[in-house]
Parts: C-alpha cells; sequence; structure tokens
C-alpha cells in the first residue's frame, strides 16, 4: 500500500522528542548515559522520593537555546508546569514539562528541496523511565510482566512541534533527516533513533485536494525509525481515506504503529490538555535568560546542513541536479569539509565532489581523514589527462586506505604513467592494425569510428588507458 488515492492530500505535523546530550539530568546530578545497567543512574530527585527537589540544568538550557536558535526560533522567557498523569515509568506521577510559556517559539526549517516547515515551539522537558513488556508474545496487553529502567528518568528533552505544513512520507522523513544533521550540527543532542534519543509522533490526517480545511487527525506514537515514520504516514492516510470513501467519520485518537502487521492501530482516545491538570511548577522559578547567554547559546551552534550544501554549491558554480543531489550526501556523509579542502588546494570542485561521493564514500572513516592535499594532487592529475578514470580511482582507493600520500609515485608502481606515455601508442597501433576496413573509413572521415577504437584500446588495456591520449594518438595516427 503506498499513500491516498488520488484526489486527497495528506497533512503531517510531527512532535519531536530528542534527548539533550548533557552531561547529568535535567533536575539533578545523575549521570545521563545511554546503555548503563538498568537502575544505577538514580537519586531521590529522578526517582520522585518526598521531600527531593529539582535543580535545573544549566547546559540544558544552553542546548535548549542552541536549538531554538538553530531552528530560527524567537527564545523566550519560559516556566515550568506539572503534567500530570499516572504511569509506572514516571514515579512522580506528574512530568515536569513547559507549558504555555515555552522558551522557543515561532521558527522554521528548511529542507534541501527548499520548501519549509515551520516550527510552533520547541520546549525543555524530562523524560520518563524505560518500561520493557516481557512475555512470550512481545505485546504491552499480553505481558506477562514488564521491567521499569529508571535510568532514563529525568534525562534532559526538548520537544520539537512543527506546524501542520508537511504533505507527504517522503517530506515527513526529509524532514526528520535534515532535523537529525541540525540538532547534531549544533552538539545539542547525538540524535541516534536507534538509540531512542529522537522519537516521533507523526500527526497525520487527509483532506480533499485543493481544499484548506484541515481534516481531522490521529496522532501515530513513538516511531523510531524514518522508515517506520514513511510507513506509517502512508498506510494511516490510506486508513482515513478508506473510512471517509466508505461514508464514516475518522474519530481522532492516539494510534500505534504495528511494524509486523504494517498498520496502525488504535491505543487510546486523544488527551485533552485539562486531562493533564497542568499546574505551575512550585520548586522552580521562571527561567530568563539574558541577551548574553542567549547570545552565547546561538554562538555554539556549529555549521548547519544547509550552510555547508550551500558552501558546496558555490565552489561548484550552478549545480546540475545531479551535483545537487551529490552535494547533499556529501554534506550528509560528512565528506564536504575534505572537498572544500581539496579544492581550496586547488582541485576542481566539480571533479572532486564526484569521488568524494562516489568513491570514498565506501569507507567514510577513512574518506574523512584523507589529506586534503593528495586527494587534490590526484584530482589534478586526472583533471590534465594524465591518468585516466579508472586510473585515478584505483589510485584514490591506495590513497584513501593510506590517509594520503603522493599520487603521482602510486601511479608510477601501478605502472600507470608508462601505459599513459609509451605504451599506448603502440597499443593503439596494433588496434588499428587488428581492423583495417574500420581504419578506412575513419581515414574516410566517419568520425564515429573514433569511439569504436577508444573502445578497443580501452578493452586492450583493460580500462588502464586514458581516453584523452587515445584520442590524441588516433589523431596523430590519421596524420
Ligand atoms: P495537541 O496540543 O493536542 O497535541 P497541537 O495543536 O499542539 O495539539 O498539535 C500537535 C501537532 O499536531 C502539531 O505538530 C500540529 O502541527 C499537528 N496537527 C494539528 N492539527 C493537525 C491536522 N488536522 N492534521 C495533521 N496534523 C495536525
Ligand atoms: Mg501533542
Ligand atoms: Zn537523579
Amino acid at each position: 500500500m503506498s499513500g491516498p488515492s488520488t484526489g486527497w492530500e495528506i497533512v503531517v505535523g510531527l512532535e519531536v522528542h530528542c534527548e539533550l546530550q548533557t552531561k547529568t539530568k535535567l533536575f539533578c546530578a545523575c549521570p545521563n548515559a545511554f546503555g548503563d545497567e538498568p537502575n544505577t543512574n538514580v537519586c531521590p530527585v529522578c526517582l520522585g522520593l518526598p521531600g527531593s527537589l529539582p535543580v535545573l540544568n544549566e547546559q540544558a538550557v544552553e542546548l535548549a537555546m542552541r536549538i531554538g536558535a538553530a531552528l530560527h526560533c524567537e527564545v523566550r522567557s519560559s516556566s515550568f508546569h506539572r503534567k500530570n498523569y499516572f504511569y509506572p515509568d514516571m514515579p512522580k506521577d506528574y512530568q515536569i514539562s513547559q507549558y504555555d510559556q515555552p522558551i522557543n517559539v515561532g521558527g522554521y526549517l528548511e529542507l534541501p528541496d527548499g520548501s519549509r516547515v515551520g516550527i510552533v515551539r520547541a520546549h525543555i522537558e524530562e523524560d520518563t523511565g524505560k518500561t520493557s513488556h516481557r512475555g512470550e508474545s512481545g505485546r504491552i496487553h499480553s505481558a506477562d510482566y514488564a521491567l521499569v529502567d529508571y535510568n532514563r528518568s529525568g534525562v534532559p528533552l526538548v520537544e520539537i512541534v512543527t506546524e501542520p505544513d508537511i504533505r507527504s512520507a517522503a517530506q515527513a522523513r526529509a524532514f526528520v533527516a535534515e532535523l537529525r544533521g541540525v540538532l547534531v550540527a549544533a552538539e545539542a543532542s547525538d540524535a541516534r533513533m536507534e538509540e531512542g534519543s529522537l522519537r516521533i509522533d507523526a500527526n497525520v490526517s487527509v483532506r480533499a485536494e485543493g481544499t484548506e480545511q484541515l481534516g481531522t487527525r490521529c496522532e501515530i506514537k513513538n516511531l523510531n525509525s524514518l522508515r517506520s515514520l514513511g510507513l506509517a504516514i502512508e498506510h494511516e492516510a490510506a486508513r482515513q481515506v478508506a473510512v471517509i470513501d466508505a461514508g464514516g467519520r475518522v474519530v481522532q485518537e492516539t494510534r500505534h504503529w504495528d511494524e509486523q502487521g504494517g498498520r496502525t492501530v488504535p491505543l487510546r482516545s486523544k488527551e485533552e490538555a485539562f486531562d493533564y491538570r497542568y499546574f505551575p511548577e512550585p520548586d522552580l522559578v521562571p527561567l530568563d535568560p539574558d541577551a548574553d547567554w542567549k547570545a552565547r547559546a546561538a554562538a555554539g551552534v556549529g555549521m548547519l546542513p544547509a550552510e555547508r550544501r550551500a558552501r558546496l554549491a558555490a565552489l561548484v558554480g550552478s549545480p546540475t541536479s545531479q551535483q545537487t543531489d551529490q552535494l547533499q550526501a556529501a554534506v550528509d556523509q560528512g565528506l564536504d569539509d575534505l572537498v572544500v579542502a581539496a579544492v581550496e588546494a586547488g582541485a576542481p570542485a566539480g571533479l572532486a565532489l564526484v569521488r568524494a561521493v562516489n568513491e570514498l564514500a565506501v569507507d567514510l572513516v577513512a574518506a574523512r581523514a584523507l589529506d586534503p592535499g593528495s586527494f587534490a594532487a590526484l584530482l589534478q592529475l586526472e583533471e590534465s589527462g594524465a591518468l585516466s578514470p579508472t586510473q585515478a580511482k584505483t589510485v584514490l582507493a591506495t590513497l584513501r586506505d593510506a590517509g594520503g600520500g603522493d599520487p603521482g609515485a602510486i601511479a608510477r608502481s601501478k605502472g600507470f604513467e608508462a601505459l599513459a606515455e609509451a605504451t599506448l601508442e603502440g597499443v593503439v597501433r596494433d588496434v588499428v592494425d587488428a581492423h583495417p576496413d574500420e581504419w578506412a573509413r575513419y581515414l574516410a572521415g566517419d568520425d564515429k569510428l573514433a569511439g569504436f577504437f577508444t573502445g578497443q584500446v580501452m578493452k586492450a588495456t583493460s580500462g588502464k588507458a586514458n581516453g584523452k591520449a587515445v584520442a590524441g594518438a588516433l589523431r596523430r595516427l590519421r596524420g
């Protein structure tokens, strides 16, 4: 099943929870670490013991403000509320969150295709513990017992809420991929979906194409991979269209993505704000960062993926659509600094880009450590015709594995230069002698045969010949 049938438009708004990479938890000094022995990073505060008091983590506030700056939000004075509900993984029976005065409001994120998704808010809250349901079925309702790990309880989160601006599963995936890049660039979160440090709720509705009014939405909870996100949106939209087509009405509710079944299933009817009995957290004062602190936080945001793409695009000139894909890949793979440095060292930008994305990406760790000067020197040999593309790729693999080196020396050690100069002339002569009819037609002016001869020479040299050098040799023989 894919998206809804024609005539319908998908509307999606996302709520993204991201764990901040602080040293300690949001309101206590327990370590904020993933994967430790369960229930070892706990204290009276994050276990919700009576009489304990929260103390706000300064680093968490700074990282939250960085996220706000990176998403073009207004960073404001804010306050904390208690969101009351009962769940075993939340020992206080309330979660400290920001409610009507969030720290970041009103931003946007621009995607690689140029579309913009509005950000309603990005507020601070604490994470809950983690429950594992045990038993043969692996399902919540038929579990034999549940285990709770409170190491995650009180870990700082920023919840990022988008406007309902997303119009397809693909755009939702692109949004999350871009957001991940932003969070990593801002060093605010490691944004690892597989470790749960980035978790997504997708609000999905459908409406007839061309209409303005939003349809009734369902919220799909806790999607933890880009793949699940995309599939869940497509299936949920198709389900809603089927309900409406059958004369029914979509009921607003919270749903769960059943990965095995490939469908969404109802979890509970939608809670309203009043269900949570929000009230101001009496143990925390309002948060009012001064202009200096906000500026320091904004300055802590590293170069964002969009800026990195723009930097490469400027080097290339006016990128073709293929180069646009390549420069996005280079940024996604963290190879753009290498490309920029190679161009500064004299490499042609387009060639540096395509070789980085196609040849170096097979070993990213080695590629990121490659000496840009050696990379640039190799690209210059290829550009000048001293090495064929096939030879250049072979030399590049050696450079990559060695972290750098002298590409000319490597080429000589592989016998590449000898071929390019003396041997090639002989190979071309042999090929011409072996195909007298084609040669006669070439001499008579049929230029298409240049391609035929080049192909034969490539075959005879196992691709080691340089195309430009072959063309030169053919022209010389023709006289
Ligand atoms: P709540 O406070 O009940 O969670 P919000 O109005 O804050 O609801 O919206 C939560 C999320 O749902 C936001 O990301 C928003 O963009 C999205 N959303 C709201 N209405 C719709 C809709 N009709 N279709 C799709 N997404 C929606
Ligand atoms: Mg919500
Ligand atoms: Zn603690």
